[in-house]
This record gives C-alpha cells, structure tokens and sequence, in this order.
C-alpha cells in the first residue's frame, strides 16, 4: 500500500492539479477563462478512446498480479460501457461540427481496442515494456494530495497540490515509483524531452515527499483504417514503450517557486479579486490569432479588439 494521503471531498479553490498548474503557465488568460470564469467548451473532435483504453488496462493490470489473465475480449466490455456514455454525454462531432457517424465512431472504438490489443500482447506471459513490469503495478487511479509547507518567510497561507495518480508501484522505500499511461500520435509521440518537461510528474512526485521515479508508459495509436475508412492490409502494431524519469528535491524548490508565483499573481486566496492576467500571445500561422492550443481563442481575439 501507497504512503500517499488520500484525498476526501470537493475539490477546493487551492487543490492545484497539475493541468491546473500547466494551464497557468502555458498562459495565465487562459487560466482565466477557464477556471476563474469557469468556461467549459464542449470538445469538438474529441473521443473518448483514452478513457476506454484505461478501463480495459485498469481491469487487466486487476488480474495480472494474481496470475489471472482472461482473453483480450473480457477486458472491452467495461471499456465498451464506457465508451458508449462518454458518446451520449454530448454526442461527438467532427471537425467540421457534424454530429459523427455509427460506423466511424464504431472504428474509433476498434481503434481504441486495437491499442488495448497493444497492451495486452506485450504483457501477456510475462512481458516487460521496455524493462517496466506492469505486475508490479499496486494501485491505480490514486487521488492523492499533499499540503505545501512553504519555506520560512514565504507567508502565502494554505495551498494543496493534489492529484490522480494513474499507477502506483512502490512509495515504502527511499525512492518512490509512479507512472502513468499515456495513448499518443505514432508520429507525435514521447521522447525523453517532452516527459522530463512534465508539470505533472514534478507535482506526482512531490505528492510523495520523496525523490521518485516517474515512468511514461505510452502506447502509439495505430489505426487499423485508412482515412477513407477501409481496413488496412497491414496495420502497425500498437506496441507500447517507456519513458524514464526522475524527479527529486530540485524539481520540488522549482515546483514551490512556481507556486509561489501562482498564488502571489492569481490573488486566489482572495478568490481571484486581484487577478489581472495577461494573454501569453503568440501569433499563429495563416492569420490565427494565437498559435497556442487553446479553447478560448474567439473570446479572447474578442476581448482583445479583434
Ligand atoms: S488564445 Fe492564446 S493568449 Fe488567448 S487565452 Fe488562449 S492561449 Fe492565452
């Protein structure tokens, strides 16, 4: 069992998750009109095959310590329920906001599986990914959270970094073991920059109170279907790999200065009444307005005399 503190209740204005945390620093306006104005878009070319992938592995990794691996088949049917209320929570449209089809949405779901099918096969008598032993794997899905103890003269009142963690292998020893699955574009996916640059470990991490080890487990999504929508002769397999990293007491004083930062410039102990954010621009290409991945470009052209 984790040596993590167990979250209770609500989530509290100064719970700070990592995407919290890295929305803010992506740009503090967007902080802004998500979490202070609470605007909510819904998603437009979003499914929900991560979701259903979890599912599937959180089952999987349930039986596989105990020697207990079922067929592939037995792991989608959570994932399947799932699945299909995800889809009827809002519907799922493309790119262009027409409501998705029954059948592409169906090869999405196969696609989603065909990633489970990745999983399962390297794990399955006795695979390792990369080294990591998803066997050792004790718990899943933890919401942890941990008070910040700020530095002495540092007076900045009561802040929790909280979080789910996706997978919990060991927190006894001096070293503390994390790691998360990630599904990731094949041509798009994790290196070793991309994990290391992750709020999201550096704030796992020091959930623990100790140096930790943080492992990316992530799975390519490979499609079974051409863009038109035919089976592939060939399709790539989905086979999952890791990447490593640490984090210990240098990222946890850079993790506390950001914080710092956060609650000194979001005045969030006084429910954002001083919060003067600033538009971290950058223009995008082809005349868009900002080139960062952000929900709220219309409202802040707007606001912004566009
Ligand atoms: S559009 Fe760009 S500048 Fe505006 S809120 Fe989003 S990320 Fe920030």
């Amino acid at each position: 069992m984790s040596e993590l503190t167990i979250a209770n209740g609500w989530w509290e204005k100064n719970h700070i998750s990592p995407s919290k945390l890295s929305t803010w620093t992506d740009c503090q306006m967007k902080f802004w009109f998500r979490y202070v104005q609470g605007l909510r878009k819904p998603p437009k070319i979003w499914l929900p095959q991560g979701t259903a992938v979890h599912i599937g592995v959180e089952d999987l990794l349930e039986d596989l310590p105990k020697g207990n691996l079922k067929p592939l088949e037995e792991y989608t049917f959570r994932a399947r329920e799932q699945w299909e209320q995800e889809c009827a929570k809002s519907g799922v449209y493309t790119g262009k906001g027409d409501l998705m089809t029954g059948e592409a949405l169906e090869r999405a779901f196969d696609d989603a599986m065909y990633w489970l099918q990745g999983f399962y096969d390297a794990v399955k008598d006795g695979g390792l990914i990369d080294g990591f032993d998803v066997r050792e794997v004790t718990e899943t899905e933890i919401d942890a959270i941990r008070e910040v103890k700020w530095p002495g003269g540092w007076d900045l009142g009561e802040l929790y970094v909280r979080g789910k963690i996706d997978w919990v292998v060991a927190t006894d020893g001096p070293v503390a073991r994390l790691a998360d699955l990630k599904t990731a574009s094949p041509s798009f996916g994790w290196d070793p920059s991309k994990a290391h640059s992750q709020v999201q470990a550096t704030a796992y991490g020091f959930l623990t109170g100790k140096p930790t080890t943080f492992d990316y487990i992530v799975i390519p999504k490979e499609s079974k279907y051409t863009k038109s929508g035919n089976l592939r002769d060939n399709p790539k397999k989905a086979t999952p790999y890791r990447i490593a990293t640490k984090r210990h007491e240098f990222h946890y004083e850079m993790l506390m200065h950001q914080l710092r930062d956060f609650v000194l410039l979001s005045d969030v102990h006084n429910d954002y009444a001083n919060f003067h954010p600033f538009p971290n621009h950058t223009p995008g290409k082809w005349g868009s307005w900002c080139g960062h991945l952000c929900d709220f470009q219309a409202e802040c052209r707007k606001m912004h005399g566009m």
